[in-house]
C-alpha cells in the first residue's frame, strides 16, 4: 500500500509524543502508553453475505476497529465505500480517539466500514447489507461498549435498519435490559435522533471561529472575509451561522463551481437559488436578492487561493496539497472537512505562518451532538434544538481554550497543540487506570 493511513497516524502520534514526553517524569510508563495507542485494541474483520435481488449471494469485506476505550465506550462512524481498507479503518478509529478526547467527551474511538459501492445496490440490497453489518458487529457494540454512527455513504435510515436488526438480536438472546436506541447515533428524529444534529458540525466550527477572532483581536466581524469550499451540510450551515453572526462570507463553492460576492453573500438565498437553477455559478446573491452584477463566478481552485481572512475547506479530503499550498493567501484555515490538508501542504502552510485549526477540533461539533443524542436516549428525555445547540457552545469553547493555552505556552502550531491536548488526556487516563 503506497499511502498507508495507519502508518501516517502512527507517525503523527510519534511526533506528538516527542513533544509531550517532557511532561511525564516516568518516561517508561509514558512510552508504554504511546506504544499501546499505536494499534487498535480490537479489530473485527470478515466477510458478510448479502442476498442480491437476482437471488445470488454476494460477499463483502467488513471491518470494525476499536482503537481505545481508555476514556469511555468506543465511538465512531460506519462507512460504505469501495476504497475502505483495514488500514484506513484503523487510522480513522485512532483519529476518533483524538477527536472525542479533545472535546472532553467520555468516549474512546472506533470506526467501521464495508468495501462496497452503495450506488450499485438497490434500496432493498442496501437494507440487507446494513442488517448484515449490524449482525456482524452486534456482539461487540452497545451503549456502554461501542456506539456507531453514520459516516461516508451511511445515513439516518441506515442507522434505523441497524438498530432494528440489533434489537432483534437482543430479543433473541433474551437481553431485554439493554437500550438499543443508545447503541447508535445519527438516527432519524422519529427514532431517537437529536434536534440540532443537522447543523451542529457547521455551527460548532463557527463557535471556534468566534473564539479565534477574539484571540487574534479581530474586532469588526463585518470586516472578516470568509471563503468556504463545499456547500453541503457542513459548508452551508457554517456559512449560514457565520453570516447571521455578522461575519462576511464572500465565497462558496460546490463540486462544479463557486461564487464570489465581495460585499458578502446571502447563504440562504444562494442555497434557494442553487436548488432552483441547478447550479451555484449563477447565484450571485446578497441581502435577499440575486443579481449577476453583485459578483462573479469562480472555480473551486480560485476559491482556495482567494485573498480572504479565513479559508474553510468543507468538502473533501486532500484539497490543499503541495501544489497549491504556496498560493494560499488566507490568514487562517479552519478544517471543517476531514483531512483537507495533506502533510506536505501542512509544512508549507506552517512556513507561511498560516494559522490552522485542525479537523479533529474544528468539526467536532458533529460528534459532540452525537454524544448529546446518546445522553438523551439513555435518560429517555429529549431536549429542544435551542437546548442542544446551547450545550454545544461551551463544549467547543472549552476545547478551543485548552488547545490555545497549549499553543501559546509551548509555541506550537494549531494542529500540534490540538493533538497534544487530545493525546495527553488519553495517556493520563491510561495511567490512572493502571494500564501502564
Ligand atoms: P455533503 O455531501 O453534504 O457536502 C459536500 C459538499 O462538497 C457539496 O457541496 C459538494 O458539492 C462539495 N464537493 C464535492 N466534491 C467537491 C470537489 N471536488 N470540490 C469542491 N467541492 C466539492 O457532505 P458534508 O456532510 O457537508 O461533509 C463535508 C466534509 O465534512 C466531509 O469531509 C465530512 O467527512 C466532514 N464532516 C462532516 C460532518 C457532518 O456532520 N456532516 C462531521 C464531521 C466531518
Amino acid at each position: 500500500m503506497k499511502n498507508n493511513p495507519h502508518v501516517n497516524a502512527i507517525k503523527q502520534l510519534e511526533s506528538v509524543a516527542r513533544i509531550l514526553e517532557s511532561e511525564y517524569q516516568d518516561k517508561k510508563r509514558f512510552t508504554a502508553a504511546i506504544e499501546l495507542l499505536k494499534t487498535s485494541q480490537k479489530l473485527i474483520e470478515g466477510e458478510i453475505e448479502v442476498e442480491m435481488d437476482s437471488g445470488e449471494k454476494k460477499k463483502f469485506m467488513a471491518y470494525r476497529s476499536q482503537h481505545s476505550n481508555a476514556v469511555g465506550p468506543y465511538k465512531g462512524g460506519i462507512r460504505f465505500h469501495p476504497n475502505v481498507t483495514k488500514e484506513e479503518v484503523m487510522a480513522l478509529s485512532t483519529w476518533m480517539t483524538w477527536k472525542c478526547s479533545v472535546t472532553g467527551l467520555p468516549y474512546g474511538g472506533s470506526k467501521g466500514g464495508v468495501v462496497v459501492d452503495p450506488r450499485k445496490l438497490s434500496q432493498v440490497e442496501l437494507e440487507r447489507l446494513s442488517r448484515a453489518y449490524a449482525r456482524f458487529i452486534a456482539g461487540s457494540i452497545g451503549p456502554w461498549t461501542d456506539i456507531p454512527a453514520p459516516d461516508v455513504n451511511t445515513t439516518p435510515q441506515i442507522m434505523a435498519w441497524m438498530i432494528d436488526e440489533y434489537q432483534q438480536i437482543l430479543t433473541k438472546n433474551n437481553n431485554l435490559h439493554e437500550n438499543p436506541l443508545a447503541a447508535f447515533t445519527g438516527k432519524p428524529l422519529e427514532l431517537g435522533g437529536s434536534e440540532g444534529r443537522e447543523e451542529a458540525t457547521g455551527l460548532g466550527g463557527v463557535y471556534i471561529l468566534e473564539k479565534l477572532t477574539e484571540k487574534l483581536g479581530w474586532r469588526r466581524k463585518s470586516d472578516i472575509t470568509i471563503a468556504i469550499q463545499g456547500f453541503g451540510n457542513v459548508g452551508y450551515f457554517f456559512a449560514q451561522h457565520a453570516d447571521s453572526l455578522g461575519f462576511r462570507v464572500v465565497a462558496v463553492s460546490d463540486s462544479k463551481s463557486g461564487v464570489y460576492v465581495e460585499k458578502g453573500l446571502d447563504p440562504l438565498k444562494t442555497l434557494e437559488c442553487k436548488k432552483e437553477s441547478g447550479s451555484i455559478s449563477s447565484c450571485l446573491c446578497s441581502n435577499g436578492k440575486c443579481d449577476s452584477k453583485l459578483g462573479r463566478a469562480i472555480t473551486n481552485e480560485e476559491l482556495l487561493e482567494l485573498d480572504v481572512d479565513v479559508l474553510v475547506p468543507a468538502a473533501l479530503e486532500n484539497v490543499i496539497t503541495a501544489d497549491n499550498a504556496g498560493k494560499i493567501k488566507a490568514k487562517v484555515i479552519i478544517e471543517m472537512a476531514n483531512g483537507p490538508v495533506t502533510p506536505e501542504a501542512d509544512k508549507i502552510l506552517k512556513q507561511k505562518n498560516i494559522l490552522l485549526i485542525p479537523d479533529i477540533l474544528a468539526n467536532a461539533g458533529g460528534v459532540t451532538t452525537s454524544y448529546f443524542e446518546w445522553v438523551q436516549n439513555l435518560q429517555g428525555y429529549y431536549w429542544t434544538k435551542e437546548e442542544v445547540l446551547g450545550k454545544l457552545r461551551p463544549k467547543m469553547e472549552v476545547a478551543f481554550e485548552k488547545m490555545w493555552t497549549i499553543k501559546q505556552e509551548k509555541k506550537l502550531d494549531g494542529r500540534m497543540a490540538t493533538y497534544i491536548s487530545a493525546v495527553k488526556r488519553v495517556v493520563d487516563i491510561m495511567m490512572l487506570r493502571g494500564w501502564v
